[in-house]
């Protein structure tokens, strides 16, 4: 029984040309070594699991061929296969994470000193080299300062702003991206193909997403998933290894939102944390999606890394939105990132940011209207869901003015004028929730009678006018402070306080003039 090798380590590159994402580091490199321009320092900087090891020896290969230096080592030569084997006396691996002191440097001088054994450099590869300590850095810098013409440093790190200058200076330095996503994904369906194993692209796509640019990770999460999931390797096996939550929880989280249903996205929420997962999890994939939201809607062939059975639903929020809006609800989500990644109780943050997300679709709808825009047409989301009327009564009368005003015109309409005339002399009227509230303090005692005793019909033209569902007649509510009066007259007569009143519901509580 032969043992399982790794599929990162299996599928390690060996010639250039075979690298995934790294095109402008292939090429830089390449051409280097074709116009035998060798430098004797690089730093190597980019993200873990980004192919920075891999180049070096590559690199290392390039240099000492049989029939180097070149840009495509043979790959069969003493030199070519004791680099591929890590078996080379004339390369040498450092974990500078573990050998960082002044001691191990000046080993490596004296070493670096001796000429090749065989090949034509000696070659020093210094992994996480940004640990070296102070001291090993500056005998690191006096090699660098006058080095032997046999040897090459190629020095890899996660961390390139933890060098100092001098070092920096006297390399050449390469910078490794993270692969996109769909370069990670495609080279996983690759990997799964030639092994002979059925690997879904909603995996590949959810795996490459999950692994954030670091093909190495694709493929370790690869090696243990294909572990744990019984013949076909699908999204679903994938999001219960890594811990994420379906795909169909995120949707329905997204259209809770788009819908502007906050006690719903809320519950979808909770239910995520009894099912045991974290609820952070759920809210970066719900930033992922508003992500992949926004590139489809400025580009339809975005490749967006979902479970392509989803990606049409997406599209179609994506088109419905529009890229500015997008725009402004990921600036919401990744404000609310912050509040998640900062919080001691992750649970509580994602209620709080995603409950803010829900409320947008609100704000929207109240920009609009202020922007002048009829109430129906706002485009974008749908409108939370409007009070329902009973079928008899007849449609809504336009809504516009004062809630007193408005239930008067109501009460005309349906021909009762002397009801209108005593709603008129009412000094408040207030909605609150779905009721509509006329303060009647002040009011002679028969007034106040005839309006309680006609309270149905009241009702009634409250719910043509739209204001609310029924009408509560306050005898004791005192009228506002006469010294208010201009003001609020002014204030409640004010367009804009009189749209935000009527999206969000709710009165003038107060009135407070500033000097
Ligand atoms: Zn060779």
């Amino acid at each position: 029984m032969t043992a399982y090798q790794v599929l990162a380590r299996r599928w390690r590159p060996q010639r250039f040309e075979d690298l995934v994402g790294q095109d402008v580091v292939v090429r830089t490199l390449r051409n280097a070594l074709s116009s035998g321009q060798i430098a004797h320092a690089y730093l190597f900087s980019g993200l873990r699991g980004v192919g920075k090891t891999t180049v070096a020896r590559l690199l290392a290969k390039a240099l000492n061929c049989e029939k180097g230096p070149t840009p495509e080592p043979c790959g069969e030569c003493g030199a070519c296969q004791d680099i591929a084997a890590g078996s080379s006396l004339d390369v040498h691996e450092i974990d500078a994470a573990s050998n960082r002191g002044i001691d191990d440097i000046r080993e490596l001088r004296e070493v670096a000193r001796v000429l090749p054994v065989r090949d034509r450099f000696r070659v020093f590869i210094l992994d996480e080299a940004h640990q070296l300590s102070r001291e090993a850095f500056a005998a690191l810098l006096k090699i660098l300062e006058e080095p032997p013409a046999h040897v090459v440093f190629i020095l890899a790190s996660t961390e390139k702003d933890k060098f100092p200058a001098t070092i920096l200076s006297r390399c050449l330095q390469v910078d490794f991206r993270p692969i996109p996503a769909d370069l990670v994904a495609g080279r996983l369906a690759q990997v799964a193909e030639s092994e002979g194993f059925e690997l879904t692209l909603g995996a590949t796509q959810l795996i490459a997403r999950a692994t954030e640019g670091s093909l190495r990770d694709a493929l370790s999460l690869l090696d243990r998933v294909r572990a744990f999931a019984e013949g076909t390797v699908d999204e679903n096996a994938v999001a219960e290894v890594v811990g994420l939550p379906p795909f169909e929880v995120v949707l329905a989280l997204w259209r809770a939102l788009e819908g502007g249903d906050v006690a719903a996205a809320l519950g979808l929420v909770r239910a995520e944390e009894r099912s045991g997962r974290d609820p952070a999890a759920l809210y970066e994939q719900l930033v992922q999606l508003v992500h992949a939201a926004l590139l489809l809607a400025t580009d339809a062939t975005a490749p967006a890394p979902f479970p392509t059975a989803h990606r049409a639903a997406i599209a179609e929020s994506a088109a419905r939105l529009g890229p500015a809006l997008l725009v402004r609800l990921l600036a919401l989500a990744l404000e609310g990132k912050g509040l998640v990644a900062a919080a001691e109780k992750p649970g509580v943050a994602v209620a709080v940011a995603i409950g803010r997300l829900a409320l947008w679709p609100r704000l929207q709808r109240v920009e609009a209207l202020l922007a002048g825009e009829p109430a129906a047409s706002t485009g974008g989301a749908p409108a939370p869901p409007a009070r329902s009327a009973p079928p008899a009564v007849p449609p809504p009368a336009p809504a516009a003015g004062a809630p007193g005003a408005r239930l008067a015109a109501a009460l005309e309409a349906m021909g009762e004028h002397l009801l209108a005339g005593r709603v008129s002399s009412v000094r408040e009227v207030a909605v609150v929730g779905d009721t509509v509230v006329l303060r009647c303090g002040g009011l002679p005692a028969s007034t106040r009678k005839s309006l309680r005793d006609a309270v149905e019909t009241l009702a009634g033209a409250a719910r043509r006018a739209g204001l609310g569902e029924r009408v509560e007649v306050d005898e004791d509510g005192a009228p506002a402070r006469p010294r208010d009066q201009g003001v609020r007259a002014r204030v409640e007569a004010d367009e804009g306080v009189q749209r935000v009143l009527e999206v969000f519901g709710g009165r003038v509580e107060s009135v407070e003039e500033k000097p």
